[in-house]
């Protein structure tokens, strides 16, 4: 084991920066912690203070009430750090959602990074994920395991254009998380030339125009409610999964139910969902994403959390490279996959 254990404490709440006095990510409130990004399973409530980008900071604000302003927060661009008990942390791009980082922590001659969540295909509104060398490497496995392979995304955008026009008496209704996947599916739609208005839930709403404020352009947005019935057939709304099979599905003209997930790999998982459209869009890295970030990154060792620990031990061991699972907590995988 590499000396990094002494200094680098893995809990099921999270990890301790011990030098630091510092958590990374925790499950739950601490006094000092280190946010990877915007998401409920890596960003809780209650911190006394939060370091994390200007971004991420922001969405906490949004969903938490975090004050960003407040001078015990810090907010970092990419790049940037801060130093605290000798060790120096730093924030570079994850490629998972606006604001997402890894996080580079140095010390003694040491080079830690945590991935948090992260993807390496483009995503029209994030920074891509930069390969950082380090010493020891921990890794999100959400989709680690080898029939996980997501299609390129520019084809699964072309279905949901193909079903719409298919269809011009219905509209589509797309689920997809509120934070990064909504936006990515708008942008990705604006990107393939969909120059339509786009049709969202209310529950978006604060999110999509954060992701505005931020300079990522969603194009026309509008309001289910704002409009007729007959005014949305051939149009594509955005909700929340939650709202898709829910009485509020019931204002749009005979919706087709679509689903943006790297989950709708799995038939099954889509047809417990009752989702007629299966989109294979997914902000987690994919197993050929993984192995090729690990061996991109070439660390002494790598840390495996966050999903399917085993799949991906296995490739490591079988490619003489050191590393170990590490079973943190809190780790919502459906969330936003
Ligand atoms: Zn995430
Ligand atoms: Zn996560």
């Amino acid at each position: 084991m590499a000396k990094a254990k002494s200094w680098l404490e893995p809990h099921p709440g999270g990890l301790y920066v011990k030098p630091a006095d510092l958590w990374i990510d925790p499950s739950r409130p601490v006094e000092r912690a280190a946010v990877t990004h915007g998401h409920a399973d890596h960003a809780r409530s209650g911190h006394g203070a939060v370091f994390a980008t200007a971004e991420t900071l922001a969405i906490m604000a949004l969903r938490y009430g975090v004050d960003a302003a407040a001078s015990h927060n810090q907010a970092f661009e990419y790049g940037d750090g801060f130093e605290r008990g000798g060790v120096r942390f730093s924030f570079h791009p994850a490629g998972h959602v606006l604001g997402s980082a890894q996080i580079l922590m140095e010390y003694r001659g040491e080079r830690i990074v945590i991935t948090g969540d992260y993807k390496r295909r483009p995503d029209p509104t994030c920074a891509p994920f930069e390969v950082v060398p380090c010493d020891i490497f921990i890794t999100e496995a959400t989709f680690g395991l080898p029939v996980f392979r997501h299609p390129p995304t520019e084809d699964e955008i072309a279905k949901l254009i193909g079903a719409v026009r298919a269809e011009p008496d219905r509209a589509v209704l797309v689920g997809a998380y509120a934070l990064g996947k909504a936006q990515r599916v708008i942008a990705e739609l604006r990107a393939a030339g969909w120059d339509a208005p786009i049709y969202i839930h209310g529950a978006l709403e604060k999110m999509c125009q954060l992701y505005a404020v931020h300079g990522v352009d969603l194009g026309d947005l509008r309001f289910v409610g704002e409009a007729d019935k007959a005014e949305m057939a051939g149009q594509i709304v955005l909700a929340p999964p939650s709202a898709l099979n829910d009485r509020w599905s019931r204002r749009l003209p005979d919706p087709v139910t679509a689903m943006a997930s790297g989950w709708m790999r799995v038939r099954q998982r889509a047809r417990q969902r009752m989702v007629e459209l299966p989109l294979v869009i997914s902000d987690h890295a994919d197993w050929d994403e993984l192995t090729t970030t690990i061996a991109e990154v070439n660390p002494k060792e790598s840390w495996i959390t966050h999903g399917s620990e085993e799949g991906l031990l296995r490739w490591c061991e079988l490619h003489q490279r050191k590393a170990r699972a590490l079973h943190l907590v809190g780790r919502d995988l459906e969330e936003e996959a």
